[in-house]
């Protein structure tokens, strides 16, 4: 008899999205000739920039001479594309990353969900709350947890991000093997200082746990004094895995190239307490289970590190912050408490009651769609997310309905 993985039963379908679309159905059905804004997407919406294009065409045009073509290139990714970003995005802030510590894949997405797999089934994992779901479901799935309860998985350390700690969760107080850290955070736009991430590395030095840093929205940073890897911190190389992703960054969204950066020097333990290193495990799933990220893809990805590309990417993100400034500057103004909107593509808003009477409020009065923060976590309850994916033209004609029927 093939029986299931019984672990998938405990997953709580998540009946966020689905409630958001009744609620905007029956808004438009109501109001057949409002036009309706969605400021709720977590996905780009300007195209690829034009270096990313060019090289892609050039890389299929490479595929098509049977001098240039490639099949199978290295499941690691291509030299050209670890090397720029070994120095581009870490040696150039003098963190010592080497291109043979950089693994390409397709996304952050299945990077942070396939990571806990080379980790013990008996680890303790934290996260934090509001979070990205996909970091609670995967552990779920591999069976480390029990069953939920009142929105929390038992078994699972939850890491409380309020407005009392700035966003920044305060260290556990019982012993956390895996912890999952994600700055600038989606979904409160919190950053994280140099002197706040240091604190977690001391901890997992001091508690022999490993931090899983999520950098996806990394080139949103305009703070000088932010840390963009986690690897400008000393200490983190033993202690901490990154997860970087060309989705955000560049519009690869729709594309797919990633990177998972796992340093040389990074260890975990066996049941014996031996120090065992991380790198080769993590070599040794994805030479078993991936086989490389598309050639023309890679290439588009190396684009992004040409002066050109380096120039049409700032652009870009520049657009979606001036777009965040608007929100934030506006949200601010009706005299709501915000986070993020600096520094992210996301705002925080701070309700007040429940997260779905601002939610109502916005659509049936203004007709703009966000997302309520209970979607991320009980800790998102009394919070509302607007995204500044979307054009500066819907952004500024939402803010100005909120405005006019708000205040
Ligand atoms: C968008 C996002 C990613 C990127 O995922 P990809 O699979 O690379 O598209 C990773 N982490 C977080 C928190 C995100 O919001």
């Amino acid at each position: 008899m093939i029986l299931i993985n019984e672990h998938y039963n405990k997953l709580t379908a998540s009946y966020l999205f689905a409630d958001i679309a009744k609620r905007v159905q029956k808004f438009q059905d109501e109001n057949p000739d409002k036009s309706i804004i969605k400021l709720g997407i977590g996905d780009v919406t300007l195209p690829l920039p034009a270096a990313c294009v060019q090289a892609m065409h050039r890389a299929l045009d490479e595929m098509a001479e049977p001098g240039s073509f490639r099949g199978y290139g290295p499941e690691q990714g291509y030299d050209f594309l670890r090397e720029k970003i070994a120095r581009h995005d870490f040696q150039e802030r003098g963190a010592e990353i080497a291109p043979d510590e950089i693994f390409i894949s397709d996304g952050a997405k299945c990077d942070t969900g396939n990571i806990q797999e080379i980790f013990s089934t008996d680890t303790r994992v934290a996260v934090p709350d509001p979070v990205y779901p996909v970091y609670v479901d995967t552990n779920v799935m591999a069976g480390r947890t029990g069953e939920m309860q009142d929105g929390r998985y038992q078994g699972l350390i939850y890491l409380e991000c309020t407005p009392e700690n700035s966003f920044i969760p305060d260290l556990p107080r019982e012993q956390a093997d895996l912890i999952y850290l994600c700055y600038p955070n989606n979904p409160t736009g919190a950053g994280i200082s140099k002197q706040e991430l240091q604190k977690w590395v001391d901890y997992a030095r001091d508690n022999k746990a490993l931090i899983l840093f999520d950098a996806a929205y990394e080139a949103f940073i305009r703070d000088e004094a932010m840390p963009r890897s986690i690897f400008e911190i000393p200490g983190a190389r033993e202690v901490a895995i990154e997860f970087r992703s060309f989705s955000k960054t560049a519009g690869f969204t729709g594309t797919r190239c990633a990177y998972t950066v796992v340093p040389r020097d990074c260890r975990a333990y066996d049941s014996q307490g031996r120090k065992t290193m991380v790198h080769p495990l993590w070599n040794r799933r994805h030479n078993t289970k991936f086989n490389g990220v598309a050639y023309p893809v890679q290439r588009a990805a190396e684009a992004v590190y040409s002066p050109e590309g380096q120039a049409q990417v700032k652009n870009n993100i520049d657009y979606y912050l001036s777009n965040a400034g608007i929100i934030l500057k506006a949200m601010q103004d009706l005299g709501y408490k915000c986070t993020g909107g600096k520094n992210s593509p996301y705002i925080w808003i701070q309700s007040g009651s429940d997260s779905w009477s601002l939610f109502d409020a916005l659509l049936n009065k203004a007709g703009v769609v966000c997302t309520p923060g209970t979607g991320f976590g009980p800790c998102g309850q009394g919070f509302i997310r607007i995204s500044a994916f979307n054009t500066q033209e819907n952004v500024q004609e939402a803010m100005h309905r909120i405005s006019k029927t708000l205040s």
